[in-house]
Parts: C-alpha cells; sequence; structure tokens
C-alpha cells in the first residue's frame, strides 16, 4: 500500500501541470486517507464543503505533516463545522467588488493600477478566502470581454500596472497568456505587468518553460506576488519554481493572510520571512482577514496584529517585516494598520 503510494506520487509530479491539477484532492475523504487521519477525529462538515468545495494539489498535500489534525496547512484547505456558523460583522462581499468584476473582468480602484480578472477559478480552495461565496469558480473571460478591457487599460493614460488577478491567472493556459502578454506589451503608457498567483506555491508544475520565455521576452517589467502563509508551504518543487522566476529577472513579492492557527505566531512568521528570503522573495503585505461569511474562526483582532508586527520589527531586518494592512472598501489604497 505505501509502496504504491509512494510508486503514484512519483508519477503524479512526472505529468503535466494540468494534468496534477486534475489530480487535486478533491473530496474529504481522500485528502484525510492521504494524510493518514481519521475523518471523525477532525471537526469536518460536508455542508461547508458543499458551498466551497475542498480543493488541493498533491504538491501543497505533500507539505502537510502526516497524521497532525492541528497541522496549519491542513487548516487552510480542510472544511470544518465553523465555516458554518453565522457571525455578525462577517458577510457575503467584504471587498464590494468582486461581483461587478465578474462581469468587465477589471477593477480599477486604486490611481495607476488596475486588477485584470481573467478566471475565477484556483487551483486551492482556501477555506479563508472572500471569494469562497461567489460560485463564479469557471468564469473565464470571454475574447470580447477581455479586447474591451484592454480597450480601456489603452485608453486611460493614468493606468501604468496592470495586475493579472483571479482567481488564479497563471490557470490560464501558456498560449492564452502569451497572447494576453503580448497586448499588454502593445500598451504604451504601461511600465509593468504584476502577477498574482499561488501558484508556484501550490502548483510549481504550472512554472512551464513556455511560460518562463513568454516572461522573460515581455517588454514590460514583470512583477510575481505569490502567496504563502506558512514556511511549511515551501518545498523542493516551490524552491526550483520560484528559482526559474528569479534566473529570468522577475521581482518576486510574497502576500500572506494573517490566519488563527496558521500563522498567527511571531516565530511561525519570522521563519516565513526568513525562508521566503533565502528563495529569492520579498515579504509584501500581511493582510488581516477580510470578514467573509465562513471565515471568522481565522480573525486574529487589529491589537494581536499590531504586536505580532511589532516582535517581527524587533527580530528582522526591516526588509523582511510585510507590511500590515487590510483592504476597505472605497479607501484609496489598502489601509496600514
Ligand atoms: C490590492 C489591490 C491592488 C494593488 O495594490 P498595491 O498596494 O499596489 O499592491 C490594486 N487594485 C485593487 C483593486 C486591489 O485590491
Ligand atoms: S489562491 Fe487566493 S484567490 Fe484562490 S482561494 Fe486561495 S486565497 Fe482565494
Amino acid at each position: 500500500m505505501i509502496q504504491q503510494q509512494a510508486l503514484f506520487i512519483t508519477e503524479h509530479f512526472a505529468r503535466t501541470w494540468q494534468q496534477q491539477l486534475s489530480e487535486a484532492f478533491n473530496t474529504i475523504e481522500g485528502l484525510c486517507d492521504y494524510l493518514q487521519l481519521s475523518s471523525d477525529t477532525l471537526p469536518i462538515s460536508a455542508a461547508a464543503a458543499k458551498n466551497f468545495p475542498i480543493r488541493v494539489p498533491l504538491s501543497f498535500a505533500a507539505c502537510i505533516e502526516k497524521g497532525n489534525p492541528h497541522d496549519p496547512l491542513l487548516r487552510q484547505v480542510l472544511p470544518v463545522y465553523d465555516e458554518t456558523l453565522i457571525v455578525p460583522g462577517y458577510t457575503s462581499d467584504p471587498v464590494g467588488d468582486l461581483p461587478a468584476a465578474a462581469q468587465t473582468g477589471i477593477i480599477h480602484k486604486y490611481h495607476g493600477r488596475v486588477l485584470l480578472i481573467n478566471t475565477g477559478s484556483c487551483a486551492v480552495n482556501c477555506r479563508y478566502c472572500f471569494r469562497r461565496n461567489f460560485p463564479y469558480a469557471e468564469l473565464q473571460l470571454g475574447k470580447q470581454q477581455e479586447q474591451a478591457a484592454i480597450a480601456h487599460i489603452s485608453s486611460d493614460a493614468s493606468i501604468t500596472e496592470v495586475i493579472l488577478s483571479g482567481g488564479d491567472p497563471l490557470l490560464l493556459n501558456d498560449l492564452r497568456l502569451a497572447k494576453l502578454i503580448v497586448q499588454l506589451n502593445g500598451i504604451k503608457q504601461l511600465k509593468r505587468i504584476r502577477i498574482h498567483t499561488r501558484l508556484p506555491i501550490v502548483l510549481p508544475a504550472r512554472i512551464t518553460g513556455a511560460l518562463i520565455d513568454t516572461l522573460r521576452n515581455s517588454s514590460k517589467q514583470i512583477v510575481v506576488v505569490v502567496h504563502c502563509n506558512h514556511a511549511n508551504e515551501i518545498n523542493s518543487r516551490v524552491i526550483a519554481a520560484c528559482q526559474q522566476l528569479k534566473n529570468s529577472g522577475i521581482t518576486l513579492l510574497n502576500q500572506s493572510v494573517l490566519l488563527k492557527g496558521v500563522n498567527d505566531n511571531a516565530d511561525v512568521l519570522s521563519c516565513l520571512s526568513e525562508q521566503l528570503f533565502a528563495i529569492g522573495i520579498i515579504p509584501y503585505y500581511l493582510h488581516l482577514l477580510d470578514k467573509a461569511t465562513g471565515t471568522a474562526h481565522f480573525e486574529v483582532c487589529e491589537a494581536d496584529a499590531l504586536e505580532l508586527v511589532r516582535q517581527l520589527q524587533n527580530r528582522l531586518p526591516g526588509y523582511l517585516v510585510p507590511r500590515l494592512v487590510k483592504e476597505q472598501a472605497g479607501a484609496a489604497s489598502k489601509q496600514a494598520i
């Protein structure tokens, strides 16, 4: 049985990223079996999984400690009973701009930067995500909408940076992405293309040679902002993927979400910063949780968050301390705490 599992794992990582994605865990039982966890020792909720399906690529699951029901990575992906609680102050749309974006494909909220949303799906379903309440998982902007979004960007001279976001923009295939980047390269006033993605962390096979070529050949500067919450998420495949990005001259930044029971601890956060920097990634933002329905059990209050950042400042160089921010509807930028 164990030999069989080892063989399956070796074969899995030899496959394309699309195949690896199609083999991601999509049932609680499948994940628990693999992790040698008995489902009756966990606060699992089928109702939570029905509302927002479980989705965990094997590369990420392989970083979870077997047999540990309190693993900080498991907590990020396992559908649990607490998600079904109704808590005052938690709403289905705390950020306030997703439904509109799902139709037009762009969010132009901050000066000089515009978010382009090409796809609503992700390789992993993070239980704390505000996206959980929008079942637009298969949203893929049609050609026409994409052209309209590009036209909007071209016509506004104040926009100097396009941020590919989602969902996860790297779920677009290489050809589609290459075409998009060629179009963006044609917009004169643009200086940078930024890609917000969790794929280098959860599905590092996505960093293909073709993708690297596309990014390397772009005439605009490329910034990749990954999303990693805990140093345990960084395995040898992640390191190799980040190395490839780094070697192509791309600036790598990280954003994390401050999550109770995952990384709400100065040791964990400082280890994360150190390990990110060791592989060429600068800590950028530490986000307070967006108050989306079903995520209250992840909340860390502002006072505790501030205290954690103070502890980080006392032990790390300034450039390894991420900026603590929160999203505020209507504000001109993310708000520093
Ligand atoms: C977070 C975000 C950005 C990027 O903000 P930075 O502070 O430049 O990282 C841009 N647009 C929207 C709508 C955002 O939510
Ligand atoms: S990868 Fe990002 S957008 Fe996707 S579910 Fe996780 S937190 Fe949400």
